[in-house]
């Protein structure tokens, strides 16, 4: 039985009959009868040793470790094998031999506890939040820029900004409600819950318990917004902390989410929806929602070129207070255009139909969303100067009764996302019919966002032109980090009749044009 526990619970003993290697080839030894086994608060280790001051020790990382019970007095305790536990050379596995059921029960009982401890302990941050060393999230985000997004969240009026959005948020409602089935009786998990908004409709669906999982503050307002609601709220549970952190008690029919940024990718909440369907999601269980595409076309906007080139003007000061500017003209000029623009646009300042990109949301794993690469290859239907790629996104609700897009397609009703241009530095000329190649990738970085980097090239034109020479090519590099926010411009364009683009690209056709954007089945003028 327990011989003794220190005040502050830094450490506590069991004795035992013995101890005994799993594997009879290894090679280090087992202390001899009587065996102490010994779980230390300051080293987050379960020992077993002959006495509290013995050299004589096996040790297991308490993270790591899992005990088994092989009878009523014999248990078998196991590393995991973690990377700590390989560094530290901890013992892999043995058998426990001991006086009695009691005391079996007493000892299993104990090393949840300290283990949870051990995880507490590792995890616990000097404000005050928990997440554990191990966390998938915190390896790869640096942790000023998750402070600062987590910040954000945590305050209402971001949340009310996207509740106002009524695109989304009535998409959302609609396609929960109208496919019932999916979530009646049903364990629903809402991954980056945030106000709690969905979880509330996935229980006016009938679901049956929703786990609402929230890294946040706003978990606290969830919980007040959850309880002020109490005939769907007795159906919810919101869980503080990072959908990679967090445990649930059961696992989960159907996850519902809202972890699209602009870009569909910004933000790097995908993934975060990735490990959730890896951690809670039943095999074959639904996501809400399933699949994501990102669309794009060629576009050409004179005044939108102008109005970024001019920005840098300022620096072409030579006497500006006495001081010449013009030595930081070029990277102004440079910085200007690496900023992704963000506003609504009209539809016809694209050039060609659309083609996608499609993100399953089911079967991609996380490490895909590491870096994107998706070829591009257009038929202009206008001659034009080609300013750069006009980007927008829609994601599916694959119900089983109804099927629903959420689009963010310019021409269709505005949302908070917008849509998003990445601007040439140098212009392309295109005449009808031509081809606009190219590739758009997207490459990950560790402040939850995303390095672009776009090439858009034409070919000859003419005689020789079956050659496929690349006349024409322009490249970019653009941080969505840091997008250029337009909303102040206004928004209705007067396109004029040299830029008036082909009749056939209607606001309505755009993503359904980008569907089959291998044979685009548009005439050429
Ligand atoms: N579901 C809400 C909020 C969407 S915004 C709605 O539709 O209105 C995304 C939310 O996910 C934010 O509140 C953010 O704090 C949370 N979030 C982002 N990454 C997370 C993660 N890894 N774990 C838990 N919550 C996360």
């Amino acid at each position: 039985m327990e011989v003794s526990l220190g005040h502050k619970r830094k450490q506590q003993e069991f004795s035992l009959v013995s101890i005994s290697h799993l594997s009879p080839s290894s090679s280090s030894t087992s202390p001899s009868p009587p065996v102490v086994a010994c779980f230390s608060a300051d080293s987050l280790e379960l020992r077993f040793q002959q006495d509290s001051d013995s050299s004589d020790v096996i040790k297991f990382d308490l993270q790591a470790a899992q005990v088994f019970k092989l009878g009523p007095v014999q248990s078998v305790c196991m590393s995991e094998g973690s990377e700590a536990a390989k560094e530290k050379s901890y013992s892999r596995g043995i058998v426990i031999e001991f006086n009695n059921e009691e005391q079996s029960k007493a000892f299993h009982c104990a090393f949840e506890q300290w283990k949870k401890e051990a995880f507490v302990q590792e995890a616990r941050l000097p404000n005050g939040t928990v997440s554990t060393s191990k966390s998938k999230f915190d390896d790869k985000i640096e942790a000023s820029s998750a402070k600062m997004y987590f910040h954000y969240y945590g305050q209402l009026l971001h949340q009310q900004n996207m509740l106002q959005d009524y695109v989304r948020t009535g998409t959302y409602f609609a396609a929960v409600i109208e496919n019932r089935t999916d979530f009646t009786g049903r364990v629903v998990v809402d991954v980056g819950a945030g106000s709690g908004i969905l979880s509330l409709f996935a229980a006016q669906a009938g679901a049956k318990h929703v786990y609402a999982v929230e890294a946040s503050e706003m978990a606290e307002y969830a919980r007040k917004l959850i309880a002020g609601n109490p005939s769907l709220g007795k159906r919810i549970t919101v869980v503080k902390g990072k959908v990679e952190d967090v445990e649930l008690p059961e696992k989960a029919d159907i996850l519902i989410s809202e972890p699209m940024g602009t870009l569909l990718v910004n933000e790097r909440m995908l993934e975060s929806y990735v490990i959730a369907r890896d951690r809670f999601l039943i095999p074959d269980g639904k996501m809400f929602p399933g699949i994501g595409r990102i669309h794009m076309a060629p576009f050409s906007d004179e005044y939108l070129f102008i109005e970024i080139a001019n920005k840098a003007l300022f620096w072409q000061q030579q006497s500006y207070y006495g001081v010449d500017l013009t030595p930081l003209y070029g990277s102004a000029f440079q910085g200007y255009f690496s900023q992704p623009v963000v506003d609504a646009f009209d539809p016809r300042l694209l050039v060609a139909p659309s083609i996608s990109h499609t993100i399953d949301f089911a079967k991609i794993k996380e490490e895909e969303l590491y870096e994107i690469e998706i070829p591009l290859k257009f038929t202009s239907l206008v001659g034009a100067r080609v300013h750069g790629l006009a980007c927008w996104f829609d994601v599916l609700f694959n119900g089983s009764t109804v099927q629903r897009w959420l689009t963010t397609a310019p021409g269709a009703p505005t949302t908070h996302w917008y849509q998003l241009r990445c601007v040439l530095l140098q212009p392309l000329y295109v005449m009808a019919g031509q081809e606009i190649t190219g590739q758009l990738r997207l490459v990950a970085h560790n402040a939850q966002s995303y390095t672009i980097h776009l090439t858009m090239g034409v070919k000859m034109w003419g005689p020789g032109a079956e050659q496929g020479e690349v006349l024409q090519s322009s490249s970019c590099k653009l941080d969505l980090k840091e997008p250029y926010y337009r909303m102040s411009q206004p928004q209705a364009y007067t396109v004029a009749p040299d830029q008036q683009q082909h009749p056939l690209i209607h606001a309505q056709d755009i993503h359904i044009q980008g569907q089959d954007a291998d044979e685009p089945d548009v005439e050429l003028q």
